[in-house]
């Protein structure tokens, strides 16, 4: 029998609140897992196993899919094997056929929590080592630095031996840091940004602007299949679509140009002020980094942070584009992101936006036009869509 071994990253750190994060990691990892079949999801001695319980279940896509689920730092598929030395020898050797063809180094290494086993772990290493040795004679014994290594645990349920440990995601179980807002474009950095918030353990939703006709309806549709992209990492994301048309054309016509986009900025955030208050988010997130284009010098990021009634959160702040771009195409947005649809940030913007206005001319010429009813009516025509995890299996 095989099982899937997922070490906790970042939450063993957790002291007290150890457990519900543990519980947590679990949900989710059910969740994720739901779509594939039936499985067995327990947690013991810092370990979530992960039993699949029909015959038919595809283990490469079920570690693939906790790969990507956040507060897990390393996979591994393993044997359970009967606690007894010359089984574990005898099963093991064909087990990990693959992987020790493949390699020209290995070492064993043997963690022994059922402290009644006979042989202590030097021992285990020892004989497991040996057979493997005298099994696959190529393979060079190399403690330092080896290709492989066999890991064997003597747990209380039985032997877990595998060879492969597979990077995951790390970070901390989503829904363990609260929820927050994205701002979400069609750029390649707020999807960017929600990526590396949910990693630190936030539910991240995502409001978007629209503004028909000036964008098209295949530029929504970019957003929408960049959240469905992201429910991989997110998990479930509500999405709410702004129509936001009325308020620019109204700001096109009653404030200088300089300011328009300063403006736009500031009035998406007092939208999004809308939707935390009602929905209980505790920050707005957006995919910002300093100096990138004219909205976000230090001066513009500071008048656009006066109209925020919450924490804005932008992970991306010191990060170059092409620090961004590597994890937008890890994560699978980019191709998406790239296409080239407009924004409606793009809309009427000006040649030469100011890069360093100041906060009272900004609210000034803000005070031009009465945007309260345009806002009102804004939020009240929000269209809401779900989008679940797993949705497009
Ligand atoms: P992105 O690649 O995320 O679009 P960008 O480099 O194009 O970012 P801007 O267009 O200035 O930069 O947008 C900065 C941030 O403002 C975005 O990362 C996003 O969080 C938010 N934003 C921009 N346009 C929209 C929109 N139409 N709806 C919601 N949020 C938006
Ligand atoms: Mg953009």
């Amino acid at each position: 029998m095989e099982v899937i071994m997922a070490k906790y990253g970042e939450i063993a750190l957790k002291g007290l609140n150890r457990s519900s994060f543990e519980d947590l990691l679990v949900r989710n990892i059910k969740r994720r897992l739901a779509p594939l079949g039936d499985f067995d999801v327990s947690r013991r001695q810092s370990t979530v196993f992960i039993k699949p319980l029909s015959e038919n279940v595809d283990l490469d896509i079920a570690v693939n899919k906790l790969c990507k689920v956040f507060g897990i730092a390393a996979v591994q598929r393993s044997a359970v094997l009967p606690k007894k030395m010359d089984e574990i020898i005898k099963l093991g050797i064909p087990y990990l056929k693959n992987t020790l063809e493949n390699a020209g180094t290995f070492k064993v290494e043997a963690k022994r929590s059922d402290k009644s086993f006979p042989l202590t772990s030097p021992q285990i290493q020892q004989e497991l080592g040996g057979a493997l040795s005298d099994a696959y004679p190529h393979l060079i014994t190399d403690v330092h630095n080896p290709d492989i290594t066999v890991l064997l645990e003597i747990r209380d349920k039985g032997a877990y031996l595998n060879a492969e440990k597979i990077p995951a995601a790390g970070g901390m179980p989503v829904g363990s840091n609260g929820n927050a807002l994205l701002l979400l474009s069609g750029g390649i950095d707020s999807p960017v940004a929600a990526f590396m918030m949910a990693k630190r353990g936030l539910r991240v939703d995502a409001i978007h602007f629209q503004s028909p006709p000036y964008t098209s309806e295949r530029a929504l549709m970019k957003v929408e299949s960049l959240c469905e992209k992201l429910t991989d990492y997110c998990g479930d994301i509500r999405f709410y679509c702004v129509p936001f048309t009325e308020i620019q054309e109204a700001l096109r016509d009653n404030c200088s140009g300089d300011y328009f986009t300063v403006i736009m900025r500031r009035l998406m955030l007092k939208i999004a002020n809308r939707f935390c208050a009602a929905k209980h988010y505790g920050a707005l997130i957006t995919g910002e980094s300093v100096g990138q284009v004219a909205s976000q010098t230090l001066a513009a990021i500071g008048c656009t942070d006066e109209a925020a009634g919450y924490p804005v959160l932008r992970p991306l702040v010191g990060m170059d584009k092409k620090e961004i771009v590597e994890i937008a195409r890890k994560i699978e947005t980019f191709e998406t992101s790239i296409l080239p649809y407009e924004d409606c940030c793009t809309v009427f913007t000006p040649k030469h936006p100011k890069t360093k206005p100041i906060l009272e001319d900004v609210i000034k010429e803000e005070k031009n036009f009465d945007f309260a009813p345009l806002i009102e009516k804004a939020v009240s025509n929000t269209r809401i869509k779900d989008f679940k995890l797993g949705g497009k299996n």
